[in-house]
């Protein structure tokens, strides 16, 4: 059987950085917490002897949070070779705080001191010899961006597991708690391996309900135990578990004096205080994130991106659609078919890939900001705005994740423990425009708003207005009353991100699309174009005497009042449940976009301008924003709420929201034009 290596360590301190190096492997790094919900498996790259486990980031083995507890849960009953420590070297009280837990387990501890190259930078001084000796267990230094340390990590692991040493020294605290432990560890000697009767004491001290449980004592030896700690507690009037805290951070703290010296002093600024002093600014940083945001969606669909749209547009339309023509024709294949894969597939699955090019440029600046810091204090000012209306911070962070694919969003909604405010995020997450709602805008403002850019991207701000009014709706409502759970985040330091990495992150969220274009969208495309070109009875027809049009025409007067009420547009309301580009697709073959997609094109204003005015394009827009999400998106709601009653809650409430909202712009928008 393989060794097991675990990393664990604090939120953000690079051990999936580190997992990825080791293991050849291509996990998601963010630079925020709770990235990492689940534990990942991989082999050591050029042995595969050892499998590697990275573990969600943790501040301690406490049994709070989700995160806490799955890697708890791994490190006790998985029972690893090795623990890789990744200690954030920059910031090693907190970090060492979670290491003196680790060695108290009985697992053989490596630490990987990492973010060397910051400490450097930094001038900051650390002594390695003092700090391995008083922990007891090797200590590396390394760094996941530089890449030094690494190798060495890989071999001191291998020695560490084959000699089986590597157990550190256990922290010491004060003489009447170390009293009290020792009655604990004498009651339940024999209960629990030698190794880990140091980590089973403190957390029977800590009154710790998992370890309570599942040790199964028997009601004397528990009773003995409340005994031993009730009358500590009263001696030095503290909980049982303030009182571990407090020791452990002093003897952390004895421990850091000995080696460890500030390169700069305190008070100084860094660079990342410095720009965090102007993007975090009470009154600047909402203005600057809306700014910032403009200017990505100027970006991707103005500038660089209708670059691209016009070329991609002629490869489908002219030289594929074209050419597929007359080839299928000389080859006598019958008309009808030709149609379906010129006029239907090819139409549908080109009209999405039009907008490939403008996706990836959103993902690319995505990735960058991202990587660079700067989500982290999106979240953060974020959570300024949220807390007032009933809101936290940590239902932020899936909305960011939301702004690539809502899917990944709403299971990244695992790190929120509080249920209600977790149920809530869930709801309110596809409200943030993802990637497959970008070519719907890029549409319409190239139809009807050509040279400006806010009406794009004012779709990122009627998204956030639209989570906090349905968070002040909600909130009023029984199941979701209560205070928002606290948001506690450290920012990291602004770094410049690694092309590689941002560049992979924006094709792995761009490569789905694109696969997506050839599976569903063909498909859909497909069964669309076939649908407007048969009758009930199976004749071909003209498109007005269509099962599409049947169809479309029973629907269409509900969306009348929005503006949008022809049979066209509301088939593609209900395609777009399949996934949002379909929408465009529907557009591409139903209202017979053949002409041009690109911005300002004389032909698709034409077609497309017959259905729609500014004003409704605009109720258009909005409806797709907040309505029901695609399949995939109700698939993971479903999953994630457990119940097929919040499903249907969640279905309804957000398309009674996009409803409700795109009337309200549709018919007080007519008041004035
Ligand atoms: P995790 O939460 O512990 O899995 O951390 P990640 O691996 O996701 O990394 C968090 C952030 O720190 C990312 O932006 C990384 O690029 C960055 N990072 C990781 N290791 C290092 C390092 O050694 N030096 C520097 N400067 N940055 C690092
Ligand atoms: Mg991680």
């Amino acid at each position: 059987m393989a060794h097991s290596i675990a990393l664990a360590g604090n939120p953000n301190s690079g051990k999936t950085s580190i997992f990825n190096e080791l293991t050849g492997s291509l996990q998601y790094v963010g630079n925020w917490p709770g990235v990492t919900v689940e534990k990942k498996e991989g082999y050591l790259k050029n042995d595969k002897r050892f499998v590697v486990v990275d573990l969600p980031g943790i501040y301690s083995l406490s049994p709070y949070t989700l995160e806490e507890v799955v890697t708890r849960d791994y490190l006790i009953d998985g029972k690893p070779d090795l623990i890789i420590d990744v200690v954030d070297a920059t910031n090693l009280e907190r970090n060492l705080y979670l290491t003196t837990q680790l060695i108290e387990t009985g697992i053989p501890v490596l630490v990987a001191l990492n973010m060397i190259d910051l400490v450097h930078k930094n001038k900051d001084k650390i002594d390695i010899k003092k700090l391995s000796d008083s922990l007891g267990c090797p200590v590396i230094e390394t760094s996941a961006v530089t890449k030094a340390g690494l190798d060495d990590l890989v071999r001191t692991s291998q020695q560490i597991i084959e000699r089986a040493t590597g157990h550190g020294i256990i922290a010491r605290f004060s003489e009447p708690i170390e009293a009290a432990l020792k009655e604990i560890e004498n009651l339940i000697e024999g209960q629990v391996t030698p190794e880990s009767e140091r980590w089973f004491t403190i957390k029977l001290f800590e009154r710790d309900v998992k370890v309570l449980e599942r040790l199964h004592l028997s009601e004397e030896i528990l009773a003995n135990i409340e005994k031993i700690i009730v009358k500590i507690e009263e001696e030095l009037d503290d909980s049982s578990e303030g009182l571990i805290t407090n020791d452990r951070y002093e003897y952390i703290e004895t421990m850091i004096m000995g080696c460890y010296k500030k390169g700069r002093q305190t008070g100084e600024l860094t660079i990342s205080d410095k720009i965090d002093r102007i993007l975090t600014n009470r009154w600047l940083a909402l203005p600057l994130f809306f700014v910032i945001m403009w200017g990505v969606y100027y970006i991707a669909i103005q500038s660089v991106g209708d670059f691209f749209v016009g070329s991609i547009e002629w490869l489908f339309e002219d030289f594929i659609g074209g050419n597929l023509a007359t080839f299928l024709t000389s080859i006598k294949v019958s008309p009808w078919l030709i149609g379906l894969i010129t006029e239907g597939i090819v139409t549908g699955v080109g009209s999405v890939l039009t907008f490939v090019p403008q996706m990836m440029i959103l993902f690319f600046f995505l990735s960058f900001m991202e990587d660079c810091g700067y989500m982290a204090r999106v979240a953060f000012i974020m959570d300024r705005v949220f807390r007032r209306f009933g809101l936290s911070g940590k239902s932020f962070i899936p909305m960011l994740i939301g702004t690539g694919c809502s899917v990944p969003a709403i299971v990244s909604t695992r790190t929120i423990e509080n249920q209600r405010d977790r149920r809530m995020t869930i709801m309110l997450t596809p409200f943030i425009p993802c990637g497959a709602k970008l070519p719907v805008f890029a549409l319409m403002v190239g139809a009807f708003f050509p040279n400006s850019a806010w009406v794009a991207s004012s779709m990122y701000a009627v998204g956030i207005i639209g989570v906090i009014i349905s968070g002040i709706i909600l909130k009023k409502t029984k199941p979701f009353r209560g205070e928002p759970s606290p948001f506690v985040m450290e920012l990291p330091p602004y770094h410049f991100p690694r092309m590689r990495g941002v560049l992979r992150q924006m094709w792995d969220r761009g490569k789905e699309f694109i696969k997506k274009a050839g599976t569903i969208i063909a498909l859909a495309s497909a069964v669309i174009w076939i649908l407007q070109s048969t009758s009930w009875s199976f004749q071909f027809v003209e498109t007005q005497d269509s099962i599409l049009a049947s169809i479309g025409r029973f629907i269409a007067p509900l969306f009348a009042p929005l503006g949008f009420g022809t049979w066209q547009v509301a088939i593609a309301t209900i395609t777009g449940l399949l996934a949002k580009e379909t929408i465009v697709a529907t557009f591409g073959i139903v209202l017979g976009l053949g002409g041009g997609i690109a911005e300002g094109d004389v032909t698709l204003l034409n077609s497309i301008g017959a259905f729609f005015t500014p004003l409704s394009a605009y109720s258009f827009m909005i409806f797709t924003v907040f309505a029901v999400p695609c399949v995939a998106a109700i698939g993971a709601t479903r999953r994630e709420m457990q119940s097929a009653k919040w499903t249907w809650a969640t279905i309804l409430f957000q398309f009674g929201f996009a409803y409700t909202a795109a009337l309200l712009v549709f018919q007080i928008g007519s008041l004035f034009i």
